[in-house]
């Protein structure tokens, strides 16, 4: 062997010794909406924001492995992602650069100081036609921006290791609250939480801090709807936070199951930036801990299963439509419009994701505000998977509630359904259907089967 043969060899053993795993890009882009603007996720509020406190980002995680593996994981300072803009993005980055749907995950942070998405929480307006265009232009343009910060993520693919951990925070609290007249929106520090504030850390081959993606499960509700500022909440603070702790760092939030989850206390802009400094600290201290490695393979699955509604008549809603309740009256039309329409609605398409890293890392992406109890139950029913189990993915359009939640009632099973223009509640089977499916994508990927699922839960 001479010696240049020798040296290639040399060089091959130090570059395999050496190689990052994937090949990982990342990118943002703001999509603060222009000023006056209707904020939404709170139905009290009467009139437009006139001001911006801190700007919205998407962002963009591009993630390739060498094994033919990839997904693009994109997160938005926004109320919910509707099907309609998480699609069309897909099906773009489907034409584009060959991503399959399972292989793009959407989430949104769900801040109530964020724009209207038309048309998530329709029920809650009504629009003039000119204010009705304003949220759609200001749609279409966030479907654009989403596939140029994706697409940008993509470009900027650089050799990379991925690393994961976990810190806590504890500022959530469980928000059904019983009382003598059934279920309220309160606090009820009893009920069930998930405190895990789980870490994505993206090193580059100099060991330079290129990303963070982190997750909590809790509304971003912590200013209310007497609150008319264009504002991230929570979630904007935490990544302001650590991308001012790490310059040049892209800070990315996911939320995960906080569908019946609150900060507390709250109600002040003040307590929401202190709760941004409690997760970014959460955030810091899983960075400084113990990192796992994340490897290879990277595998996705993605399906669109139907949920059913509880039983509902044309009736019900004739009556519906007489409520002195405006929002009742609105939901009331839509309904009977679809019964006119020879189409009732009895189900809704609901998307379910699966993004699994090996044995090492695996994100559940659900659609729709999801109780914390489908976290809670996912990592004891799959406990040998590292499971982030995260809500208000792909598709917000109602709540998920547990069965437990279902029975109880109250806002989040039954009430909320009016604002998102749904008939009512779901059928009991809710929780059993998706969590079969649920089981279903993850052995598709790889994952370990768990012990049989508990029927007392
Ligand atoms: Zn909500």
């Amino acid at each position: 062997m001479n010696f240049f043969r020798l040296l290639c060899c040399f060089g091959l053993l130090v570059s395999s010794l050496y190689a990052a795993d994937f090949q990982v890009g990342v990118a943002k882009t703001a999509i603060t909406p222009p000023v006056p603007f209707w904020l939404t996720g709170y139905a009290a509020r009467t009139k437009p924001a006139d001001s911006v406190r801190m700007e919205l980002w998407a962002k963009a995680l591009a993630i390739q492995d060498d094994q033919g593996g990839q997904a693009v994981i994109i997160t938005t300072d926004v109320i919910g992602l509707p099907l309609e803009i998480s699609d069309t993005v897909a099906e773009r980055l489907a034409k584009s650069n060959g991503f399959k749907r399972s292989e793009v995950l959407f989430n949104s942070s769900h801040t109530h100081a964020g724009p209207v998405i038309w048309p998530n929480l329709r029920v809650m307006f009504e629009f003039d036609e000119k204010e009705l265009a304003r949220v759609r232009e200001y749609a279409a343009k966030l479907t654009d921006n989403l596939e140029a910060v994706a697409n940008e993520a993509i470009r900027k693919l650089a050799p990379a290791k991925l690393s994961s951990g976990q810190g806590t925070a504890d500022f959530a609290i469980n928000r059904r609250e019983q009382t003598a007249a059934g279920f309220r929106i309160g606090v009820n520090s009893k009920g069930p939480m998930d405190h895990s504030v789980p870490v994505l850390r993206v090193t580059g081959e100099d060991g330079t801090l290129r990303a963070v993606l982190f997750g909590y499960a809790c509304h971003n509700t912590t200013t209310g709807g007497d609150f008319y500022q264009v504002n991230g909440d929570y979630a904007g603070a935490a990544q302001l936070e650590v991308e001012k702790t790490h310059p040049g760092t892209i800070a990315m939030f996911m939320i995960l199951c906080g569908a019946d989850q609150n900060p507390n206390p709250r109600g002040t802009v003040e307590h929401a930036d202190q709760y941004g400094r409690t997760l970014a600290a959460a955030v810091e201290k899983a960075l400084s801990g113990e990192m796992k490695a994340v490897r290879p393979p990277l595998r996705c699955a993605y399906r669109v299963i139907d949920l059913e509604f509880a039983p509902h008549t044309r009736e019900q809603f004739q009556t519906e439509s007489q409520n002195a309740d405006q929002y009742r009256q609105r939901r009331a039309r839509l309904m009977l419009e679809a019964y006119d329409q020879g189409k009732p609605i009895r189900t809704l398409s609901y998307p379910l994701q699966v993004v699994r890293f090996n044995e090492n890392l695996t994100f559940l992406a659900m659609g729709g505000e999801v109780v914390v109890d489908y976290s809670l139950r996912a990592k004891r029913d799959f406990p040998s998977e590292n499971l982030v189990v995260a809500g208000y993915s792909n598709d917000v359009s109602c709540y998920i509630p547990s069965l437990r939640v279902l029975r109880e009632g109250g806002y989040e099973p039954d009430i909320s359904m009016i604002y998102y223009g749904q008939p009512g509640p779901f059928a009991e089977n809710v929780e059993e259907v998706i969590f079969q499916n649920i089981r279903d994508l993850l052995m598709q990927v790889g994952g370990r089967e768990s012990r049989l699922v508990s029927v007392d839960h």
